[in-house]
């Protein structure tokens, strides 16, 4: 398919498309593919884009104001971003409020369990790999990243938790688990919060009936994806 924009594409993930905006900054494209099971499963979802990146956006943009470093610019338009362009850490950081998904599978504990304090993650961004897990040593020890990038990226993660989990409380949404990605700016290697933060990489559910509201619509077939991604813009009122 024809690029949507005039500037070089860098690089195309499942969900998004990476252009050079300039020489330190990305446009950021959301399409409307969704994939599940390392890409096994494959769709596309008018509007799925444009609503993911309104609540990237918009989570970003109260990350930025609560002090957290992150490559969110400023919106370009209804599917796109500009961000900082960074070298990025292959690592995904998962972070867990409740057991559900791959935790529940590995542990055999029941969905929705509440853990006593945040659980913080890592797996290795590779997908020929699909993602395996990988412990803190081993980040080390393959020089993935530095012990100090390492220890700021778990106190980030969990100052985002928090920062987020205490925002969608009151709008009645449990974040249950999410994943993020770090990189380095190209402009001065500042630590950057990078990627997206959307119902495709967050768990919502609704805090009295459980209900997912996130990427698990698609991934159990158990209603339709646009419907559930919507309550969340309604929620936060965007
Ligand atoms: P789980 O390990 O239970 O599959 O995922 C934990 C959380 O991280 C979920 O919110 C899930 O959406 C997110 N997550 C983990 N790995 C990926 C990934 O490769 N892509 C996306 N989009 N989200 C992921």
């Amino acid at each position: 398919m024809e690029n949507e924009y005039e500037f070089e594409l860098l690089y195309e993930g499942k969900a998004k498309k990476v252009y050079k905006y300039n020489d330190y900054e990305l446009l950021i494209e959301f399409k409307d593919d969704v994939t599940a099971f390392n890409g096994v499963k494959k769709n596309n979802i008018v509007n799925k884009g444009k609503i993911n990146k309104k609540i990237s956006s918009h989570f970003f943009e109260l990350l930025n104001q609560e002090g957290m470093n992150t490559h969110y610019i400023r919106d370009y338009d209804d599917k796109a971003f500009i961000a900082k362009w960074t070298n990025l850490i292959p690592l995904e950081v998962i972070v867990r409020n409740y057991a559900a998904g791959s935790f529940c599978k590995r542990y055999g504990v029941p969905k929705g369990y509440k853990f006593d304090f945040p659980l913080v993650e890592f797996s290795l961004k590779n997908d020929e790999l699909k993602d395996p897990m990988i412990t803190k040593e081993a980040i080390l020890l393959l020089k993935i990243t530095s012990k100090e990038i390492l220890e700021d990226i778990i106190s980030i993660s969990k100052k985002v938790n928090k920062i987020l989990s205490d925002y969608l409380e009151k709008v009645g949404i449990i974040l249950v688990d999410y994943k993020l990605e770090f990189g380095l700016s190209k402009e001065n290697n500042q630590l950057l919060l990078i990627d997206e933060i959307s119902p495709d990489t967050c768990r919502f559910w609704d805090a009295k009936t459980m209900e997912s509201f996130d990427k698990d619509v698609y991934r159990e077939d158990k209603g339709d994806l646009i419907t559930a991604y919507t309550e969340i813009l309604g929620r936060l009122k965007i």
